[in-house]
C-alpha cells in the first residue's frame, strides 16, 4: 500500500446466538433442515400474530456485554427496519436502533509482534435474520424462498472506525470469535455462516483527521477474506484517489475467486428504513438482580486467562495469546503442563506440531488425535534423555496415525536414545580411522566439519545416538 496514506477500518459482526428456538417465535434454529419447516406463522409474517422475546437471546447479549467491558443498557428499544424483499415476508426486520442494549465497549486485540492495543466497540444490538433466497433451480423462471433462517437471533456488533491495518482487523475478528466461544454466546464458525462480518474500509493521507468516504463489504466467510477484502479494497480507493477521483460511498461485495471486491449497490442511509419503534413489543427492560446473575456466570475470558498464563507460566505474550484463542486449546495446553512439565517445551510442541498436523487437516483441538496425557509422555520421553528431539518426532507422527502411546511406540520400533558412551565411542573411532582426511580438517580448525561427523553417526545409529554425547566424544577424540 502506498505508505502516505492508511486505512481506517470499522467492522460490523453478525453472530448467530446459539440458543434453540428463534427470537420471537418457537421454532428450531437447527441448522440444515428441509426447507420452510422451521418457520411458523410469526416467522413467515402471517397477520394477526405477535412476537414473543427469547429471553436466553436477552441474557447471551448482556454476556456479551460484560464481555467488552461495556454498557448494558437498562432499557433498550426494538425498532422496525423497514425495506422490501422476498426473503422477508413481515416487510420490516425487528432490529434495534437508537436504543440498542449494549453500548460503549472495549475489544483489546492481540498483534503478531506481542503488543496489544484496544480497539472501541459502539455498540451491540438485538436482531432477527432474514430468510434466504434460493436462486439455483436450473430453469432461470423461478426462484424459492426458504424461511428457516427467518426469524433466528443474531446480535451485530459495531466497532469504531479504529482500526489501522488488515492485520488488526484479522485480530479483532480473531478476539471476538475466541470471546463469543468463551462464553458460549456463538459457535464463531465463519465458513457455516454463524458468525458473518462487513468491513467498512476508508482511506486517507497520513495526518488527515477526517474521515475518507467508506465502501463496506459484504460477503466474508473467513477472518483471512477480511483481511485480503480490506488490503484490496484500500488500494483500490487509493488508485482511484490518486487518479484525481472521489470515491462513492457504496456496498461492495467481495469476490474470493477473483480476490476483488465489486459494487452492489450504493449504500443506503439510515432514513431510507425507516426506522420507527416496533409497537408490538414493549421496551426492553433489565432487572439488577438479572445483571448481576450474569456477572456472576462469567467464566475466564481470554485476557484474563491470557494474563494468568503469562504469570502462571512464564509465557511471552505472544504464546499466551495463541494458546488462548480458544477454550479448548487453553484446556489442552493446561492439562499438557499438568502442574509439572516445562511451559515452553510444551508450547512449542503444541503450536508448531500438533497445530501444524492439525490445520494441514482441517482438524480443531477437539479431534486431536493426541491427547494431552500421551504428548506430555512425549515431552517426558525427551527430557529424560530416552528419545532425541529428532526421534521425537517420527513418534509424534506414529501417535498421531496410531494414537498410541509414545512408550508403546518407542518400545515397539526400539527408538530408544543410545547413551552407552563405549558404544558410541566405538562408532566414533572407527569413523575416524575411515575419514583420516576429514579428521585432519577439524583438527586443524574446520569447525564445519563436526556437523558431517554427527551426521555419520546418525545414519550409522539410524538417529538414536544421543547428539549432545555424539559431539563431546568427537571434540574428545579429534582435539583433546
Ligand atoms: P451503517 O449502519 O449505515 O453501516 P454506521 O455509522 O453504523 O453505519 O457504521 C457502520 C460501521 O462503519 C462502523 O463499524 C463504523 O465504525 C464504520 N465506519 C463509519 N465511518 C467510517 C469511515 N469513514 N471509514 C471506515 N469505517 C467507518
Ligand atoms: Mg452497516
Amino acid at each position: 500500500m502506498d505508505p502516505r496514506y492508511e486505512m481506517v477500518i470499522g467492522l460490523e459482526v453478525h453472530a448467530q446466538v446459539n440458543v434453540k428456538s428463534k427470537l420471537f417465535s418457537a421454532s428450531p434454529t437447527d441448522f440444515g433442515a428441509e426447507p420452510n419447516t422451521q418457520a411458523n406463522e410469526i416467522d413467515m409474517g402471517m397477520p394477526g400474530v405477535l412476537p414473543v422475546l427469547n429471553r436466553d437471546v436477552v441474557d447471551a447479549a448482556i454476556k456479551l456485554g460484560l464481555g467488552i467491558k461495556a454498557r448494558i443498557n437498562r432499557t433498550s428499544v426494538f425498532s422496525r427496519k423497514n425495506y422490501f424483499y422476498p426473503d422477508l415476508p413481515k416487510g420490516y426486520q425487528i432490529s434495534q436502533f437508537d436504543l440498542p442494549i449494549v453500548e460503549h465497549g472495549t475489544l483489546t486485540i492481540d498483534l503478531d509482534d506481542g503488543s496489544s492495543r484496544d480497539i472501541g466497540v459502539t455498540r451491540i444490538h438485538i436482531e432477527e435474520d432474514a430468510g434466504k433466497s434460493v436462486h439455483d433451480f436450473g430453469d432461470e423462471k423461478h426462484s424459492h424462498v426458504d424461511l428457516n433462517r427467518a426469524g433466528v437471533p443474531l446480535v451485530e456488533i459495531v466497532s469504531e472506525p479504529d482500526m489501522r491495518t488488515a492485520e488488526e482487523a484479522g485480530a479483532y475478528m480473531k478476539k471476538m470469535r475466541a470471546i463469543v466461544r468463551f462464553i458460549d454466546v456463538c459457535d464463531g464458525n465463519m465458513e457455516q455462516g454463524s458468525m458473518r462480518c462487513d468491513a467498512n474500509v476508508s482511506v486517507r493521507l497520513k495526518g488527515v483527521e477526517t474521515l475518507g468516504t467508506r465502501c463496506e463489504i459484504k460477503n466474508l466467510n473467513s477472518i483471512r477474506n477480511v483481511m485480503r477484502a480490506i488490503d484490496f479494497e484500500a488500494n483500490r480507493q487509493i488508485a482511484i484517489i490518486e487518479h484525481g477521483g472521489e470515491v462513492e460511498q457504496q456496498t461492495r461485495l467481495w469476490d474470493a475467486a477473483k480476490s476483488e471486491t465489486r459494487a452492489m449497490r450504493s449504500k443506503e442511509d439510515a432514513h431510507d428504513y425507516r426506522y420507527f419503534p416496533d409497537p408490538d413489543l414493549l421496551p426492553l427492560k433489565l432487572t439488577e438482580e438479572r445483571i448481576e446473575a450474569a456477572k456472576a456466570a462469567m467464566p475466564e475470558l481470554p485476557d484474563e486467562m491470557k494474563e494468568r498464563f503469562i504469570k502462571e507460566y512464564t509465557l511471552s505474550a505472544y504464546d499466551a495469546s495463541v494458546l488462548t484463542l480458544s477454550r479448548a486449546g487453553a484446556h489442552y495446553f493446561e492439562a499438557l503442563v499438568d502442574g509439572k512439565r516445562d511451559a515452553k517445551k510444551c508450547v512449542n510442541w503444541m503450536t508448531v506440531e500438533l497445530f501444524g498436523a492439525l490445520n494441514k487437516e482441517g482438524l480443531d483441538i477437539h479431534d486431536s488425535p493426541i491427547s494431552p496425557d500421551h504428548l506430555g509422555e512425549l515431552v517426558d520421553l525427551i527430557e529424560d534423555a530416552t528419545i532425541s528431539g529428532k526421534i521425537a518426532k517420527t513418534v509424534f507422527e506414529e501417535m498421531w496415525t496410531s494414537g498410541k502411546a509414545p512408550k508403546t511406540i518407542v518400545e515397539e520400533k526400539g527408538l530408544v536414545q543410545i547413551t552407552d558412551s563405549s558404544m558410541l565411542e566405538g562408532i566414533v573411532d572407527k569413523l575416524i580411522e575411515g575419514n583420516p582426511e576429514n579428521s585432519e580438517l577439524f583438527r586443524s580448525g574446520n569447525d564445519r566439519i563436526l556437523g558431517w561427523f554427527v551426521g555419520q553417526v546418525m545414519k550409522e545409529t539410524q538417529g538414536k545416538a544421543n547428539p549432545q554425547m555424539v559431539n563431546e566424544i568427537l571434540r574428545g577424540r579429534l582435539r583433546p
